[in-house]
């Protein structure tokens, strides 16, 4: 798979089982943004690339679609078995292109095995309605059939993780795969094609890498792409939706996000500090339901702000390289870096910074774990994705502003609510359009639920027999007797 270069491991992309160069024999850096040093090298695919892997796909698409569900649940039994028992070294792989510590890029592996194992079991279990004869000596059936081709498009937050989101579905449901992690990511996706090899039929899965302007609408728009699952910006997705709508092609779009608190007066405030020391700066905020934004009842404003401060100030961030147990690492990138401080930094004539604020004078993509008081509702730090570690403390007066606030953003993935009285735990989680609401929790996921957006945080859910639905199309067949 792999030839030595200077000091780096130069790559090749898998497409129809071999490992190949890009046609144009051009290739891209992989950098750790922990340390601004090279990683890797990895192939800079073009049309051509993409071409190949789709034209793979579809040829192993032709026998991989008449396997049987059985057959489908050994593989991905393996597939999650593979992530199991390599574990140390994608977590390392993992951490090196992310700048995530070991600690945090490993929570992702048996995360990815366990929703593997999910769709493994949910490939012999597609639903649908009773054979019958809804009308006189006609009988009806119905088909739930793969989609054919899925162009996966991958970002780089959780690179595994969200590549094994759309390949467990995609493959239970009998659909083969070309995968396009994000050009800053790939090794794990490489690795895990190399590791899965074994495994699966040739051209089953296929994973090319480059860069989503010069792969991105020839992938989207080739003719034997069935469908389009994209994980990433709310503005990539528009940009997909545009082209898709050409070949009017299947859409899966997992986007942006920006997760409202609500933390009302009887809220259990210590439990609210602790939990968002976690869900907001859980991979250094880059995180698509991230705790971005508290809104917070007049009467527990101050204390909150104190609470959450203090847990902030408390927490072990840095370089990642020695491996210590750290909370946060690096962001994704020095662009990520100036991206979340301009933002920060427009932020300020309207708002207080009280922890945080700065970027670290040192090698690295680093920015403090800050915390923004009292920005005003229509601001860009309350209604933009900041993908950073950086959250927002509003006042509201009453239930109704909460919930006027809540919703008064563009986004709609996930959302909690805090507080002792389940009658308004009921009424604000219904009132809120969010595709995941907690009620006093944040973060937690289960591969049985799905996850997924409202609004311009996308269509279609990851996780959960949702998920395989989203890959296959209804066919309906009648008999007449
Ligand atoms: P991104 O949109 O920049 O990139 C995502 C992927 O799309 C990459 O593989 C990229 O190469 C590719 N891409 C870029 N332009 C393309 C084009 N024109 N055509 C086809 N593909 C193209 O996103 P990112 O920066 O990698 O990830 C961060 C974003 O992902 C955030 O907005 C975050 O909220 C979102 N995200 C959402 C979820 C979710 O479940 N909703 C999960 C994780 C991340």
């Amino acid at each position: 798979m792999t030839e030595t270069l200077e000091k780096v491991r130069t790559y090749q992309q898998f497409i129809g089982g071999r490992w190949v160069d890009s046609a144009a024999g051009e290739t891209l850096e992989v950098i750790n943004p922990a340390n601004d040093e090279p990683v890797a090298r990895v192939p800079a695919s073009d049309a051509d690339d993409v071409d190949r892997a789709v034209q793979a796909a579809a040829k192993a698409f032709e026998t991989w679609q008449k396997t049987t569900p059985q057959e489908r649940m050994t593989a991905l039994l393996k597939l999650a078995d593979i992530v199991e028992t390599n574990a140390d070294e994608l977590t390392r792989l993992e951490s090196s292109q992310t700048g995530k510590p070991l600690n945090v890029a490993a929570v992702d592996m048996p995360a990815i095995a366990d929703n593997l194992r999910f769709f493994a079991g949910a490939a012999r279990n597609l639903e649908g309605k009773a054979v019958n004869e809804y009308i006189a000596d006609r009988t009806s059936l119905i088909r739930r059939e793969p989609v054919g081709v899925v162009a996966s498009i991958a970002p780089w937050n959780y690179p595994l993780y969200m590549a094994g989101w759309k390949i467990g579905p995609a493959l239970a449901a009998g659909n083969t795969v070309v995968l396009k992690p994000s050009a800053r990511t790939p090794l794990t996706a490489l690795r895990f094609a190399e590791l899965a090899a074994d495994v699966l039929p040739e051209g089953v899965l296929n994973v090319i890498s480059g860069t989503g302007d010069a792969i991105g609408p020839a992938l989207v728009a080739h003719p034997r792409v069935g469908m389009i699952s994209l994980t990433g910006d709310t503005d990539t997705g528009k940009k997909i939706a545009r082209i898709a709508a050409d070949g009017v092609k299947r859409l899966h779009l997992e986007l942006g996000g920006k997760a409202p608190v609500i933390v009302f007066d009887d809220a259990d405030l210590d439990l609210v500090a602790e939990t968002l020391r976690f869900a907001s700066y859980w991979n250094s905020g880059q995180d698509c339901t991230a705790a971005t934004r508290v809104i917070a009842g007049s009467g527990v404003y101050e204390n909150f702000v104190s609470k959450l401060s203090e847990q902030v100030r408390d927490m072990k961030w840095g370089d990642p390289t020695p491996g210590d147990e750290l909370e946060m690492g690096s962001l994704i990138s020095h662009a990520q870096v100036d991206r979340v401080a301009g933002m920060v930094d427009r932020a300020r004539p309207g708002a207080e910074v009280v922890v945080g604020g700065q970027s670290p004078d040192r090698k690295g993509a680093y920015y403090e774990p800050t915390v923004i008081a009292g920005p005003d509702q229509r601001s860009e730090i309350v209604q933009d994705e900041v993908f950073g570690p950086v959250v927002t403390v509003q006042r509201f007066s009453d239930e109704d502003q909460a919930i006027a606030w809540a919703n008064d953003v563009r986004f709609g993935l996930a959302a909690s609510v805090w507080t002792r009285d389940i009658g308004r735990a009921l009424r604000v989680s219904k009132a809120i359009q969010f595709g995941t609401v907690w009620v006093n929790d944040h973060f937690t996921l289960v591969s049985e639920m799905p996850h997924g957006g409202f609004k311009e945080s996308g269509y279609g859910k990851d996780q959960s027999a949702y998920a395989v639905e989203d890959y296959t199309v209804v066919k309906h067949v009648m008999i007449r007797s």
